[in-house]
């Protein structure tokens, strides 16, 4: 028989059978939802022939696995990629237009897995495409929410937050397990006996349990026999654990466990279930793993010969004590020896150095919702303080305690609890270990490393920008897919005219194809002659929108005091969510909606300056709007944007960085040399400055400055909105509260900077030269390049052979 996917006539035929036998009609009747949901279940049969064929790899080779546990996978959709990483894509193209349909739809058809907030989900699912692609066996464990972050619209210049109802066509790429699940206990109280054998039992008696079932997604390699899972855990109810008498409130708990990323965490309640969202993935993933062990091998002693545990962030972190609870509570083994094994296959990655932002519970919670972890983590710290204490640093204590002043500090626990801790990027991991961890780095220096972020080249280059990626093909060759390092040999040609041209025809067909869904979306004309200047990400007061649309004020009010200044047309274009709780950061997206409303009905201006706010920011606008930008806008305060991954799918598809000396921006001008790049603003030391020193005072800076004043000052005289009031927020944050993320300080830097990339522009051929660069150079920020550094440095597996 042949398969499905050698020929377009084949899958037509394939197609035909399956739509039929599953919605019991003659294709010609069925819609194109059902028809969606059919060659998803194509896809996935073909998927699942090297599902198995892994496994068995994976047996047959005893090969160490990896496990990426992350609160949060940004997948986006997964047809393009699991029909080009299968190698079948154009002869579904093409038996799709034999009957009549066109791919697009039905890749349309899917909705964005947004299972996270931003940088740190999609770093997890570049990690995961790259892993498959280079052959290693990791696996993703996470929750199975039911409803994504949350799907933004604006109205009357407003956040507005809406359910994310992602599941809504069913999610054709997971399969259910019932039979791989766990029993999740919490609440309680536990007592414990010595038993015959002089050896400590423990007996957790819960309040409140709850069945974790696994839904499985493949994750399918480039070209290759790997694929992987991305474990997603649902929460069923335990038909044993019903309190009596309580049977909807025991519905209603179990179901809350899995309704949402990030429950609102502003009330005491939401927190607690953030809390028990972590235990409960947490529990249900080690269960798994120590199970699937244990039908491998005859004990966990070789645990962590075969097992490498990745936390992404703290939120994982329970880990450590809940594989020290199972070893010694389930397994017999003593405390030393269960430490061994944990701290052996366990590592953390840390995501920021802002204090409000690394992750503490209160004891007391812990306690109550989780009795016997708590307990765990209590004697972790206790033997960690006679650590500290016996190497003569009691002083320093307080510093790296894991218990202090009422709360569980999770970073503390992650360092104390494995054996590597890396930041994102260069500059991050330096201030881990000069500043944030500094007491951990001289305990355990060898600890500390860095593995700067990367993106998957495929997605982000190959599968969005197929104009690009042709170029490159016919100028380069191909083995750049598989080696993106390969990228380099375009240097050979950023001089020559003829690629020069080409390249600034595909930015303009991305240009074209941004403008025509922004005309669509909010029926607003812009022009694809203009500067594409974009900034994409969360709103955060630390990623400074707020500089960017101050500068666009200044532009603004400028054009219209001054007949005789004009800038070079320029599209600036904004997408970002801001936390629901987050005020400021709702005032800032009200603040640019409005800006944009006057500017573009502004006749006079119109032809130079517009503003579009893109609602809804997502993987998939990401796709269509990264490759479209001509500036990309990564200007956040430095010291505080850990790496950045937005900026690294700028440049792989020719952007000119615009940027601070923050995160991975500080790599990309390493890679392409500053004459490519536009550096501007304050450094991390003169922030440190500035801040010991207590020499920062905006409102004199505000004073001095007459541009920053006219600005500022147009936030409450009514130039913008009547209500004075209406950003009275933003104006006490930059005036009243000594503007903490250096917006003003760094203003006028940003419009020279601004003026400089304006002049750049305006020289065409140069402006290829330096996007083509950029382009050679991105090779380096492939998430290929940062998995590889990891299992060099940290994992050590083995690739898988077939
Ligand atoms: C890449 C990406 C991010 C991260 O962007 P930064 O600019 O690094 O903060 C966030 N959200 C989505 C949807 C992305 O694709």
């Amino acid at each position: 028989m042949p398969n499905t996917f050698d020929s377009k006539e084949t899958f037509v035929e394939k197609l035909k059978e399956t739509t039929s036998d599953m919605y019991g009609r003659d294709f010609e009747e069925t819609n194109t939802i059902q028809r969606y949901r059919a060659l998803g279940s194509l896809i996935l049969e073909e998927a699942g022939v090297n599902w198995r064929i892994t496994k068995n790899a994976v047996k047959k080779q005893q090969a160490k696995q990896l496990y990426y546990f992350s609160m949060e996978f940004l997948m986006g959709r997964l047809m393009t990629s699991n029909l080009m990483n299968l190698g079948v894509y154009d002869v579904v193209k093409d038996g799709l237009e034999d009957l009549g349909m066109d791919i697009n739809e039905l890749e349309e058809l899917e909705s964005d897995a947004g299972l996270g907030n931003g940088g740190l989900g999609r770093l997890a699912a570049c990690f995961m495409d790259s892993l498959a692609s280079l052959n290693y066996a990791g696996n993703g464990n996470c929750i199975r929410y039911r409803y994504g972050l949350f799907k933004q619209e604006i109205v009357n210049n407003e956040q507005v937050e809406l359910p994310d109802c992602w599941l809504k066509y069913g999610n054709i790429w997971e399969v259910w397990k019932p039979h791989h699940n766990a029993r999740v206990k919490f609440g309680g109280y536990v007592d414990g006996y010595m038993n015959e054998n002089g050896k400590f039992v423990v007996h957790h008696h819960p309040d409140f349990v709850v069945r974790a079932v696994a839904y499985d997604e493949p994750i399918i390699g480039y070209h290759t026999p790997t694929t992987n899972t991305l474990r997603l855990w649902d929460a069923e109810v335990d038909e044993e654990s019903v309190p009596s008498g309580q049977l909807n409130k025991y519905l209603q708990d179990v179901s809350a466990l899995t309704t949402n990323v990030y429950p609102d965490d502003s009330t005491q309640e939401g927190k607690e279930l953030r809390l028990k969202q972590e235990y409960f993935f947490v529990c249900a993933g080690i269960d798994a793993i120590i199970t699937e062990h244990l039908r491998r091998y005859p004990s966990l002693d070789n645990f962590a010969d075969k097992v490498a545990i990745q936390l992404n962030d703290t939120h994982p972190v329970l880990v450590i004590p809940e594989l020290m609870r199972v070893l010694m509570d389930e397994y017999d083994y003593n405390w030393d020896d269960a430490w061994q094994i944990v701290t052996n296959t366990v590592a953390y990655t840390n995501h920021t150095v802002m204090a409000e932002a690394l992750e503490k519970w209160p004891v007391e919670t812990v306690k109550k919702l989780l009795p016997r972890l708590y307990m765990i983590i209590e004697e972790i710290d206790r033997r960690w303080k006679f650590d500290v204490d016996h190497r003569g640093l009691c002083a320093i204590y307080p510093n790296v305690a894991i218990i202090r002043e009422g709360n569980v500090h999770m970073a503390n626990l992650a360092i104390v609890g494995s054996h590597s801790v890396n930041g994102v990027a260069a500059l991050h991991s330096k201030i881990l270990v000069d500043d944030v961890f500094k007491d951990f780095a001289r305990i355990y220096p060898d600890h500390f490393n860095n593995k700067t972020n990367g993106i998957t080249h495929r997605r982000w280059l190959m599968y969005s920008n197929p104009q690009l990626t042709a170029l490159l093909d016919d100028t380069i060759g191909t083995d750049y897919k598989t080696d993106p390092r390969q990228l380099e040999k375009l240097m050979d040609y950023v001089d020559d005219p003829v690629v020069q041209q080409r390249f600034l025809d595909v930015k303009k067909e991305r240009k074209k194809i941004l403008a025509k869904y922004i005309k669509d979306t909010l029926d607003i004309d812009v022009n694809i002659d203009s500067i594409f200047d974009c900034q994409a990400k969360r709103l955060h007061a630390y990623k400074r929108q707020l500089l960017n649309i101050m500068h666009v004020m200044y532009l603004y009010m400028r054009m219209k005091e001054d007949r005789n200044f004009r800038i070079y047309p320029r599209t600036f274009i904004f997408s970002a969510k801001a936390a629901p709780s987050y005020y400021e950061a709702k005032e800032i997206i009200k603040l640019i909606n409005i800006v944009a409303q006057r500017v573009n009905n502004d006749l006079e201006t119109k032809d130079f300056l517009r503003v579009v706010f893109i609602p809804n920011y997502s993987v998939s606008i990401a796709e269509i709007l990264m490759n479209a930008a001509d500036v990309s806008e990564q200007i956040s305060t430095a010291g505080k944007e850990a790496s950045g991954t937005g900026n690294m799918k700028y440049m792989m598809n020719g952007a000119l960085t615009l940027g601070t000396l923050d995160g991975a921006n500080v790599e990309i001008v390493g890679q392409v040399g500053e004459e490519n790049a536009k550096i501007f603003g304050l450094h991390v030391e003169d922030i440190n400055h500035l801040k010991h020193e207590n020499a920062y005072n905006s409102r004199e800076f505000y004073n001095q400055h007459p541009e920053v004043r006219k600005v500022v000052d147009s936030l409450h005289n009514g130039y913008w909105a009547q209500n004075p009031d209406e950003f009275r927020m933003i104006y006490n944050d930059l005036i009243m509260n000594n503007d903490e993320y250096f917006v003003l300080a760094d203003f006028n830097a940003y419009m020279k900077a601004q003026q400089e990339v304006e002049a750049m522009y305006r020289d065409q051929s140069h402006w290829a030269k330096m996007m083509l660069i950029n382009i050679a150079k991105s090779g380096y920020f492939s998430s290929d390049r940062t998995i590889q550094e990891y299992n060099d440095d940290i994992w050590h597996l083995t690739k898988l052979k077939y």
